[in-house]
């Protein structure tokens, strides 16, 4: 096996590795799109590389259960609390699971798990991470800038000069680094950099509203009326969470949204592929973590990136605040979707969260939570359940 240096290795990497020979617990955290993953991974692959006894696994949390961890093995656990958002249900589950990987890195001599986490989520949770885990020591992306400046504007420069823009008088000509980094935002700079050399089209409004969830989410709203085809599909692969290859299109969804795709759509559709990718079913059950068994053979078509799905999740919930409560999957309700007027909460600091009015929150109450049988005790500490308890007459 030939250890070559990748692309993604950079100063991060460096940092990590040091880290890793010494603890058995080390976290990464980072905004969305800063390279939490990516910096694990090329970190655990290069340090299994130095000692090829190592072998590594990355998961998703919910997968520890079901997990059979041997001598010198070592985890990337990431998707705490969920796969697109946060949902704070889960911090039973989340505890339950941090518990149950401690005593079972405990076991062996020689185990290490490396957790990745978005920086709001750990902040808002680290108290149960610090408790439960000895970790003792953790790089956070967002203040380790420095190093990588350099690095960033190479990434930069690579992006937009592999796309070899032809477009005369194309945004893309006056732009430079510095105009599109150096900013705060509530996503990293890698994917604003990947996402805008990818979207030429998207440059403009991002350099106007200087925010990329509202640059993207405009951006779907847009296909609403350009290309209803394309658009449709996103928004059905949104409601459902993903798409099955060649399943049928649920007709609920269809009548109630007044969608007319088939399946052949998703084939038709080319430019589809930009958004989406296809994935198998067993890679599906490690990422999506959830109830369904998934057919393993199986293609899906899922989004490309949790953040261009939260996006056309804004999008669908914006044109149809009610049937999104009504049909979306829940699991992305109950991350992405709070209530307007939080009563009796201290503010809640997690990011790309929508505010849904009280209309909206009482109509999900009493459409679904209401109509799903044992769900209202599973999630009736969700801002949503209580809000809509808290302002029943
Ligand atoms: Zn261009």
């Amino acid at each position: 096996m030939r250890c070559l240096r990748e692309l993604e290795d950079n100063a991060a990497v460096e940092c990590v590795l040091p880290e890793l020979r010494k603890e058995k617990f080390y976290l990464i955290s980072g905004r969305l799109g800063n390279g939490v993953s990516t910096t694990a991974k090329s970190a655990i692959k290069r340090f299994s590389c130095e000692d090829h006894d190592w072998r590594y696994q990355f998961v998703n949390y919910r997968d520890i259960p079901s997990l059979t961890i041997s001598e010198k093995t070592i985890l990337f656990v990431d998707g705490w609390f969920g796969l697109w958002n946060e949902n704070p249900c889960e911090e039973e589950v989340v505890k339950q699971i941090l518990e149950s990987l401690r005593r079972q890195v405990e076991n062996f001599q020689h185990c290490k798990v490396v957790l990745g986490l978005r920086e709001d989520i750990y902040e808002k949770y680290k108290r149960i991470f610090r408790n439960i885990l000895p970790v003792r020591s953790r790089l956070d992306l967002d203040v380790s800038r420095v190093r990588r400046e350099e690095e960033l504007e190479g990434h930069f420069q690579r992006a937009f000069e592999s796309e070899h823009c032809k477009k005369r008088n194309c945004e893309c000509k006056g732009l430079n680094f510095r105009r599109i980094t150096h900013r705060y935002e509530d996503v990293g700079d890698h994917l604003i950099i990947d996402i805008l050399a990818k979207n030429h089209q998207l440059i403009s409004k991002y350099l106007e509203c200087e925010n990329l969830l509202e640059t993207l989410v405009c951006h779907f709203d847009a296909l609403h009326k350009k290309k209803r085809m394309l658009f449709e599909c996103l928004m059905y692969i949104v409601i459902q969470g993903k798409y099955k290859q060649d399943d049928i299109v649920n007709e609920d969804v269809k009548d109630n949204f007044g969608f007319s795709i088939t399946p052949g759509s998703f084939k038709k559709c080319k430019s589809l592929q930009k958004y989406t990718k296809d994935m198998k079913g067993t890679e599906l059950v490690s990422v999506h973590g959830e109830d369904m068994v998934h057919d393993s053979e199986t293609g899906y078509l899922v989004f490309r990136h949790v953040f261009l799905y939260l996006a056309a999740f804004h999008s669908l919930f914006r044109k149809y605040p009610k049937k999104t409560m009504k049909y979306c999957n829940i699991n992305a309700i109950l991350q992405i979707v709070r209530p307007e007027e939080i009563l009796n909460e201290e503010g809640d600091t997690i990011k790309f969260c929508i505010k849904a009015d009280n209309e909206a929150v009482k109509f999900f109450y009493k459409e679904v939570v209401k109509q799903t049988p044992g769900l209202e005790d599973a999630i009736k500490d969700h801002p949503l359940v209580k809000h809509a308890i808290g302002t029943e007459v």
